[in-house]
């Protein structure tokens, strides 16, 4: 894991040049700013540094996926399909839009399964989501090329791969936009954040105007033209502080990635000692973020007996099949339908029928996964005491 472990000075010089300026917004005062426009630097130094043509910074990376949907003009009576293993942000940006989440299996890949994909895809999809869940990326060609098919766009939820590509080409960059997040447990942060990169100009112009009110911004792409507005928007700015921050946090991520592909083969080195291990399939170990390392044991029970040991010595895993943030058996609310909105929307529709119901058990395969995953997260420092302590829970776990 991430950006926080190592804030620094580097961050507090950027900040502090946004502080002498005392501006603390991203548009508009050209006298006093004297020439310092951190969040627009910050988005054009991102696109550059996943080969995209442009970048738009937002609030979150929730705020990102809602603001790439609404670009690309989804709405009530669409439906997006995603991944049933990620976090619950993907889907609310969904229904946030008055979509219709749909969730397909994944393999072992921990992502979106291209074979369950398709067969989900009905004339109502207007968007797919593959997410590059912890790091690794989805089957992103395979992906591409279904979608292609049947002329369906592409978002990608790159929120927990920054700096992750796959055989050279960054995650985020395959689809007609990528979305990132820079909150405090990424492998980059900004404290909240995020970040959408495209090569289209329009959609680039659309997210522009609309994350800022629909204001006209056709005079300076990045600055405000003040003439009117094309359709209404909301308000998803971000600030320049954190601008600041995402620079000099971006200067450090591939030393991030480094560091943790270094941890993350001593861990994996130690882990490989439990009998019947196996690894999540990763495409292209090389271009892995490498924040979390994934494994397989045989069986349920085995893994949940393993865990338990590894717990009782101070190094337990995450077992996501029971984590409520991020598996869909485990979205309570979702399962219920529960809303503040008193019409029940958007579970409902407005005169009170029932809209979308989800089945718990609907997704075996991802299940059957799920249930023999154990998961490290790769931290950037990892003391030797810390591994030490890993490998010795380990050696306890292999003699049951
Ligand atoms: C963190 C995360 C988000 C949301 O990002 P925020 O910046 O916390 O709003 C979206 N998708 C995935 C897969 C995430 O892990």
């Amino acid at each position: 894991m991430p950006g926080f472990e190592i804030f620094g000075e580097e961050e507090k010089k950027e900040i502090n040049e946004v502080l002498d300026t005392g501006v603390l917004f991203r548009y508009e005062f050209p006298d006093q700013r004297k020439g310092i426009y951190k969040v627009r630097e910050f988005e054009e130094k991102y696109a550059a540094y996943c080969g995209a043509k442009y970048g738009q910074a937002v609030t979150s990376g929730t705020a990102a996926l809602k603001v790439a949907l609404a670009a690309l003009g989804v709405g009530p009576g669409d439906e997006v399909i995603t991944q049933c293993f990620t976090f619950v942000a993907t889907w609310e940006a969904i229904f946030d839009v008055g979509a219709v989440p749909v969730f397909g299996e994944i393999d072992e890949t921990l992502n979106l399964d291209p074979h369950d994909l398709e067969k989900k895809i009905t004339p109502k999809t207007k968007v797919i989501i593959p997410v590059h869940m912890m790091g690794a990326p989805a089957r992103i060609h395979e992906i591409k090329a279904i979608a292609d098919k049947h002329g369906i766009p592409v978002l990608e939820d790159t929120a927990q791969a920054a700096g992750a590509s796959l055989n050279g080409k960054r995650l985020g960059s395959f689809g007609r936009c990528g979305t990132f997040s820079f909150d405090p447990v990424k492998t980059m942060t900004t404290g909240e954040g995020g970040m959408i990169i495209t090569n289209d100009e329009k959609l680039w112009r659309a997210m522009s105007e609309y994350h800022d009110h629909g204001h006209d911004h056709v005079q300076n792409p990045g600055g405000r033209g003040g003439e009117g507005r094309s359709f209404i928007g909301f308000n998803y700015r971000m600030m320049e502080l954190q601008g600041a921050i995402g620079l000099a946090q971006l200067a450090k991520l591939d030393g991030i990635v480094a560091a943790q592909q270094q941890n993350k083969a001593a861990i994996k080195k130690l882990v490989s000692k439990l009998p019947g291990v196996t690894f999540r399939t990763i495409l292209d170990e090389k271009g892995d973020n490498a924040s979390f390392l994934a494994f397989f044991l045989p069986t349920k029970e085995k893994a949940q007996a393993v865990n338990k040991v590894l717990g009782e010595n101070g190094a337990g895993a995450i077992y996501f099949a029971n984590n409520t943030w991020h598996y869909y058996p485990k979205w309570e609310h979702l399962l219920a339908g529960s809303t503040l909105a008193k019409s029940g929307w958007p579970f409902n529709e407005a005169d009170g029928r029932r809209r979308v119901v989800y089945d718990p058990a609907a997704l075996p395969q991802s299940a059957a996964i799920m249930d023999r995953l154990l998961v490290y997260p790769v931290p950037v420092k990892l003391s030797d005491e810390r591994l030490a302590q890993i490998g010795a829970a380990i050696e306890k776990a292999a003699s049951l």
